[in-house]
């Protein structure tokens, strides 16, 4: 297999040349320019516009508030700690994802620069549940083992990686039809489903405090990752059906259903977290408005694969499409201003 060396030709490159996976034909993964892929620079630069730091964002609050114990129900610390425990541990094992095993596949230098981005950005949102973690003085080891402890949790991540180890395996070759669904099997869970399903229970519930005042600093940066993780898992999408269009052989009718089932199987363990989450409903929440999201989710996943839908549901939550789509210039909790668009913007 030849994508894990470079190999330096002497004829000249053309942006007609390239491929997302150049599949050890005319390999050249450092010429960024010609620019063939121009969805995947306008990504990159979309990353980059969006930038923040976790340490920027106040905490003074949340502390208070946190530590008076008539601010929050028992139900709802219980809800809390799973979302910031699940989260905890979730960015690492798609940050080692991205890097261990989506980069090496992906030797195209415009879609490079943007996974290069992305695990920059994934560095970010691990630092930004240590930041919240050790500012609300969470135990760490309660929380950064709950992907050991907590089987709901568990078996999110457990399934979300079942594919990944067949990537890492050096033998993997996607000059084969079974290569290539591997990688790509591999990319709708960390694309799809873990970016675009299984972190969504925990945007939509911990959002809900946040339209009341509660965790405003936390809440400030679950929404800066929330924006984030959408251009992830667009990116991810427009990445995956490239790759189905430059390799039609690969995505058969065999493995669309494989990838349907692989994604049905996902919603139940989102769900299945969700109600480990909220045993009781809280802020008009309840496991079966969340089974409906996620569900609502899924269709919408399924739209951009080019699959059928499966559900058919309606989203019970339209203030979060909001919170996703505005490029706004305050955030959405109206805290303070949110664009980082230079850096300039920082203040030292
Ligand atoms: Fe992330
Ligand atoms: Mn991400």
């Amino acid at each position: 297999m030849a994508i894990s060396k470079i190999q330096m030709t002497k004829e000249r490159i053309t942006a007609d040349n390239k491929r997302i996976l150049n599949n050890g034909r005319m390999v050249d993964c450092n010429q960024l320019v010609p620019i063939k892929y121009q969805w995947a620079w306008n990504y990159y630069l979309d990353g980059c516009a969006n930038h923040w730091m976790p340490t920027e964002v106040p905490m003074q609050r949340d502390i208070e508030q946190w530590k008076n114990p008539d601010a929050f129900t028992v139900d709802e610390r219980h809800l809390i700690k799973r979302v910031l425990g699940f989260f905890a541990t979730a960015e690492s094992l798609v940050g080692n994802n991205l890097v261990l095993a989506v980069y090496r596949c992906i030797d195209n230098p415009e879609c490079r620069q943007y996974l290069l981005r992305q695990s920059f950005e994934e560095a970010i949102h691990i630092h930004a549940f240590q930041y919240i973690v050790q500012s609300l003085s969470l135990d760490e080891g309660e929380m950064f083992n709950m992907y050991r402890e907590v089987e709901a949790i568990y078996n999110k991540d457990e399934y979300a990686m079942s594919c990944t180890n067949s990537v890492l395996d050096p033998s993997l070759d996607t000059n084969t039809k079974e290569g290539l669904q591997t990688l790509l099997k591999n990319m709708v869970g960390l694309y799809v489903i873990t970016e675009g399903i299984f972190f969504y229970g925990g945007f939509v519930t911990m959002l809900s405090f946040g339209r009341q005042n509660r965790l405003p600093g936390t809440c400030e940066q679950i929404q800066y990752i929330l924006r984030d993780e959408s251009i992830h898992m667009n990116f991810g999408i427009e990445l995956i059906n490239a790759i189905r269009d430059e390799n039609p052989g690969a995505w058969d009718k065999d493995f669309e259903q494989e990838i349907i089932k692989f994604i049905i199987n996902a919603v139940e363990l989102e769900c299945a977290y969700c109600k480990e989450c909220l045993p009781q409903g809280v802020l008009g929440l309840n496991t079966n408005l969340l089974r409906e999201y996620v569900q609502y989710l899924a269709d919408r996943r399924f739209e951009r694969l080019r699959l059928p839908k499966q559900y058919g549901s309606n989203n019970p939550f339209p203030w979060m499409s909001e919170v996703i789509d505005l490029k706004k210039e305050k955030n959405f909790f109206e805290t303070r201003v949110t664009e980082y668009q230079t850096g300039g913007a920082l203040e030292w």
